[in-house]
């Protein structure tokens, strides 16, 4: 029986180690530089962030996603759930923790795909945090469908150029490379027919239009960026994983990242649940403190029950990846928990603001950050009626039709099939009456 919810008792021991950690050094960096986690490093943020992540490499949680060949512990998606789940209470865990998205996901990419020079060039200082890198698949006139997309990529001798606009290519301004889906052939579906290359921001032809700011940012002033492709020329080794081959890229990329996603929202939520238990026994109304109250004690109850089935199923789909290796053979669930993950953060957060009254609403408590994050979760990666239409099409693999115009549980034939198989013993039965 392999059925187990222990943590082994090693590791128990690192991730309470983690979780004093994430809250007493690394959570006040969230406080000085909550926005800034990918801001390019100056001294005192070096100084104050080398001696964190010298920490977090001799406790062995360092890149804990990553084999040891590229740095990291290999350790498995399992265990970096379980660690996730700590980072996810703050934005500059993951830097510290050199596991941070969209930068993973593209490490992913270039260890996967990536020439020996482009692994030398980007992978370590994408882990140190030292570059920052950028994915550049969403258009302005087509995001969840990727058959509209026209960005197109030309060969001409030994270069590939490059055509077209992308929009919400997350952290290009800071980023040293981009990851970029262009149409290469035009005769085959786009499925077939895109590919992915690498290409340095500093290429001649890469204009950032926009910077795209999210509610609350300064216009033009976010980290969203509106690139204007025109005419990017890249070597022929910059193409990733051969011609046509963009999909099965990507995969490599959006399966994990999306599943990262969801381990770090359990943290996130819990943190809200912690904040609505905390406000629930401090405050007094009407006679009794908020805990006492039964709407009140609903809120905690369903947060509790809605927190702890997505921590399960985020851990079990984890456990799959392992156990597979392919996150293919995952995708049903890795799609389930993307399209579960903003309800759960959405839903645990509002009923946190409201149990904190009008001090939930301002900027002096992280709960409306906290929607706005559930809201992002609903479409970054994909929306959530994508996604769900992708569990939808794999849980139907499993069935077929029921062969005639009666369903297979239909009552009349079911009994008739019951009596014809225990016809003998009923005979008898009736016999002896
Ligand atoms: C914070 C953030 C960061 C992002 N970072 C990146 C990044 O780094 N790189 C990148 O390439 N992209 C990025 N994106 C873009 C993201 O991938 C797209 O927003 C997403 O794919 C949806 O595309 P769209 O915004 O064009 O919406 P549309 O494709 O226009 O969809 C709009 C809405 O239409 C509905 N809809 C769409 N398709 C269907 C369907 N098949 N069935 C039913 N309803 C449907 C849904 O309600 C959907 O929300 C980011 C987005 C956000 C919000």
């Amino acid at each position: 029986m392999g059925w187990d919810f222990e943590t082994e008792p090693g590791y128990q021991k690192k991730l309470d180690w983690a979780d004093e950690f994430v809250r007493e050094e690394v959570e006040p960096l969230d406080q000085l530089w909550g926005h800034e986690t990918f801001l390019p490093r100056d001294d005192t943020k070096r100084r104050i962030l080398e001696p964190l992540k010298a920490e977090v490499k001799r406790q062995g949680l360092w890149a804990t996603h990553l084999g040891p060949e590229l740095g990291g512990q290999g350790y498995g998606q399992l265990k970096l759930a379980l660690l996730n789940e700590i980072l996810g209470r703050s934005p500059w865990a993951s830097h510290v923790f050199g596991c941070q998205a969209p930068d993973t996901g593209n490490a992913e990419i270039i260890a996967h795909y990536g020439t020996t020079e482009q692994k030398e060039r980007y992978l370590q200082p994408l882990l140190d945090g030292e570059m920052f890198s950028s994915y550049s698949m969403t258009e302005p006139q087509a995001g969840a469908d990727p058959t509209r997309f026209t960005c197109r990529a030309v060969k001409d001798g030994d270069e590939w150029v490059i055509d077209g606009w992308k929009y919400f290519s997350s952290n290009a301004k800071v980023a040293s490379f981009l990851i970029v889906m262009a149409v290469t052939d035009t005769e085959v579906s786009r499925y077939e027919g895109m590919s992915m290359f690498l290409v340095p921001t500093d290429t001649p032809g890469i204009k950032i239009e926009r910077n795209v700011g999210l509610y609350g940012e300064a216009m033009n002033e976010g980290f969203h960026a509106l690139i204007h492709y025109d005419g990017v020329r890249v070597p022929a080794d910059a193409l990733l994983g051969g011609e046509g081959q963009a999909f099965a890229v990507a995969q490599t990329r959006l399966g994990g990242g999306r599943i990262h996603h969801a381990m770090r929202t359990i943290g996130l939520a819990q943190k809200a649940l912690d904040m609505m238990c905390e406000r629930a026994l401090s405050r007094e109304t009407q006679g009794s403190r908020l805990a006492d109250k039964q709407f009140v004690q609903g809120y905690i109850a369903d947060s509790y029950a809605q927190l702890t089935q997505f921590r399960l199923f985020v851990l079990y789909t984890a456990w799959e990846i392992d156990k597979y290796n392919d996150y293919r053979k995952v995708r049903k669930d890795i799609a389930t928990a993307k399209v579960v993950m903003p309800t759960v953060l959405h839903d645990i957060a509002w009923r946190a603001m409201q149990v904190h009254g009008a001090l939930g609403t301002t900027n002096e408590m992280p709960f409306f950050q906290m929607i706005h994050g559930a809201g992002v979760m609903g479409l970054a990666d994909g929306p959530t009626e994508v996604h769900k239409v992708t569990v939808a099409k794999q849980v139907l693999r499993g069935y077929k039709p029921s062969g005639d115009q009666w369903p297979t549980e239909w009552i009349p034939r079911k009994a008739e099939a019951a009596k014809a198989k225990f016809a003998e013993y009923l005979e008898h039965e009736v016999g002896n009456l």
